[in-house]
């Protein structure tokens, strides 16, 4: 029974029997993992900080033949996601993106593009960088690093430059299009201010993007990850509902 050491963050975790947790990691070198933590809902459990979701933590854990999930064997808390649990946004939108991951990626397979996708949104979230701006640009780069985010500044038919401004984007084909190639059918249109966000957050890093994506790029990206993982990320609702407030 070989135990494996890694680092990970804790993308969520939920009462399992009667005293334990089951952690749910997304770990550097083996991608998303499942352990049990033992006791971990006791009262004196010292697991209890570390077990918390966004924790960033140190693991040892056991696998063994047959069974999904692994044994948690020590966790030495990195980063406690204690500070971020006193900015309502900033925890909101660590919820996203851990949801995000939780969703992409596959288990027990190593995927280091989004454990450093992780690192970097939770990272801006602690340095209180703007909420909305990591949670979308979270959205962005799952489906970029999934390799289902579609060539933005050429036709998907012809190939041809598409223009700077507004773009318009056939939705059943999953391609931006050029004039001459605009779908017959209802297609989406995306504005120059859009746009202009897409692009600086598929070539800027998250630290030099400050804002969120403008309206009709959020329900963009929504639509389309829908379509790829049909599932909804709830941890959106309670995150613009907060922005709004703010
Ligand atoms: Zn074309």
């Amino acid at each position: 029974m070989p135990s494996r050491r890694d680092d990970a963050f804790v993308l969520t975790r939920y009462p399992f029997r009667e005293r334990d947790f089951v952690v749910v990691l997304l770990t550097r070198g083996s991608g998303l993992v499942r352990v049990v933590a033992r006791r971990a809902r006791t009262v004196r459990s010292s697991w209890a900080s570390a077990t918390e979701p966004l924790a960033q933590v140190r693991v040892s854990y056991f696998e063994r033949l047959g069974s999904e999930l692994a044994t948690l064997d020590e966790a030495q808390l990195i980063r406690s996601a204690f500070n971020l649990a006193a900015d309502p946004p900033a925890w909101a939108a660590g919820q996203v993106v851990a949801e995000l991951a939780l969703l992409y990626c596959p288990p027990g397979q190593r995927v280091e593009p989004s454990f450093r996708l992780m690192e970097r949104c939770l990272t801006c979230l602690f340095g209180g960088h703007d909420a909305a701006a990591v949670a979308w640009y979270a959205e962005l780069w799952f489906l970029r690093l999934a390799g289902v985010f579609p060539e933005l500044d050429r036709c998907g038919v012809c190939g041809v430059e598409l223009p700077q401004g507004q773009r318009t984007f056939d939705p059943v084909e999953k391609r931006f299009v050029c004039g001459h190639h605009r779908p017959g059918r209802a297609a989406a249109r995306i504005s120059a201010a859009g746009v202009r966000w897409l692009q600086l957050a598929s070539k800027l890093p998250l630290e030099m993007v400050s804002e969120g994506a403008p309206e009709d790029v959020g329900a963009w990206l929504v639509a389309l990850r829908e379509g790829f993982t049909e599932r909804q990320v709830r941890s959106w609702r309670y995150l613009r509902h907060l922005l709004e407030l703010g």
